[in-house]
């Protein structure tokens, strides 16, 4: 253990904070191997959220949450993913995202399995539908590998609120997944079932250079352009956690009508204004990544790329104020603020984000 990790410990105030009214699924403080505090909620984090939810509109909806068992996640389980609950459902993600931004605002969200390769994906996706008809502003997407069965995937959409695609790249068949193609883990029949129920893919883009990689630009635009009717939602900013690679592609795609961006786990403000600064405040929308937004930490743009922070891998100088890593929900939320901030976003605006241009892309009927 660094001198920085004892420091974090002796300084820190992980506890339960907050989670007395949590239920069943809170975390077991008490678990030795929690030790970035993944899945808590300390003093720090309440006032972090106090201040980020005073600028937030009245109605929110989750653009990007993942719902999961993690039976269905294969061995092993994704480490962050272990001090939390064994099923993450709606309630779940209700009461922990409810402390992140008030559980109240809350209206609905679209829900998207957890994709791992070695999973279950049918198990995980019938999950998803499942949880979709528990509460009604809620939709779901279904994950879909290059060797999906294209029949049996047409069945999903008889359910309506299924609306659409979660490719990931874990599924592509080359060696280093992270490197692929995108032909490579969305093949076209997609994009055309896509277009055929006005539906949505939920794209996480792979690659050094991500938005910028010129392979994924030229196909984004290729069937983008093609299927004008698919919607076509890139994660994380078009993975602009490295912020430079999304605000240098975006000029090259903003005649794009079908293209919009989620903020999902984007911890710093820059990506996100550059694409309300390239595509107004309609085409990007608020989404939390549950349960990355339960993870301890930050994504910060780091020499030519990007790199996670988390309690067991931060440099605090005894000398230096005391820092208390947050969540990576609140981190997101306080980026979104900085934007609102910086670009002087109206209260429409920011309606828009976070819950009219769900409603507009999903057709969501408000009662
Ligand atoms: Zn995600």
């Amino acid at each position: 253990m660094s001198l920085s990790r004892r420091l974090f410990l002796a300084t820190s105030t992980v506890g339960t904070f907050g989670l007395a009214h949590a239920g069943k699924e809170a975390v077991v403080e008490s678990d030795p191997k929690n030790e970035d505090g993944n899945w808590t909620f300390n003093k720090t984090d309440a006032e972090i959220a106090a201040s980020v939810q005073e600028r937030l509109p009245d109605r929110l909806f989750d653009i990007h949450a993942h719902l999961y068992r993690k039976c269905d996640l294969g061995a092993p389980c994704p480490e962050f993913l272990r001090p939390g609950p064994d099923i993450a459902d709606v309630d779940t993600w209700r009461t922990h995202l409810g402390k992140v931004c008030g559980s109240k605002r809350l209206a609905g969200a679209l829900f998207v399995p957890y994709p791992v390769k070695k999973g279950d994906v049918d198990a995980g996706n019938d999950f998803v539908v499942e949880q979709t008809s528990r509460i009604e502003m809620s939709r779901g997407l279904i994950v879909v590998m290059p060797d999906s069965d294209r029949a049996k995937t047409e069945v999903y959409f008889n359910n309506p609120k299924i609306v659409g695609f979660k490719p990931y790249h874990v599924f592509a068949h080359c060696a280093q997944t992270f490197d692929a193609a995108l032909e490579e883990y969305l093949p076209e029949w997609v994009w055309e079932m896509a277009a055929a129920h006005r539906a949505v893919i939920l794209l996480h883009l792979v690659r050094h250079a991500a938005l910028s990689d010129p392979g994924n630009q030229t196909t984004i635009r290729k069937y983008c352009s093609k299927y004008p009717k698919a919607i076509l939602l890139l994660a994380h900013a078009g993975r602009g956690f490295h912020a430079p690679n999304t605000i240098r592609a975006l000029p090259a795609l903003k005649d794009l009508d079908n293209l919009y961006f989620d903020s999902a786990a984007v911890c710093e403000p820059d990506a996100l204004m550059a694409i309300v600064k390239a595509f107004g405040p309609r085409r990007l929308l608020w989404g939390s990544d549950f349960p990355v937004s339960q993870q301890r930490g930050k994504c910060v743009t780091v020499g030519d790329a990007f790199s996670w922070i988390c309690p067991r891998r931060i440099d605090i100088d005894p000398a230096a104020p005391v820092c208390h890593p947050t969540l990576v929900g609140l981190e997101s939320l306080r980026a979104m603020y900085l934007v609102a901030e910086l670009m002087e976003l109206s209260k429409k605006d920011l309606e828009d984000i976070f819950f009219n241009n769900a409603r507009r892309l999903l057709r969501l009927r408000v009662v």
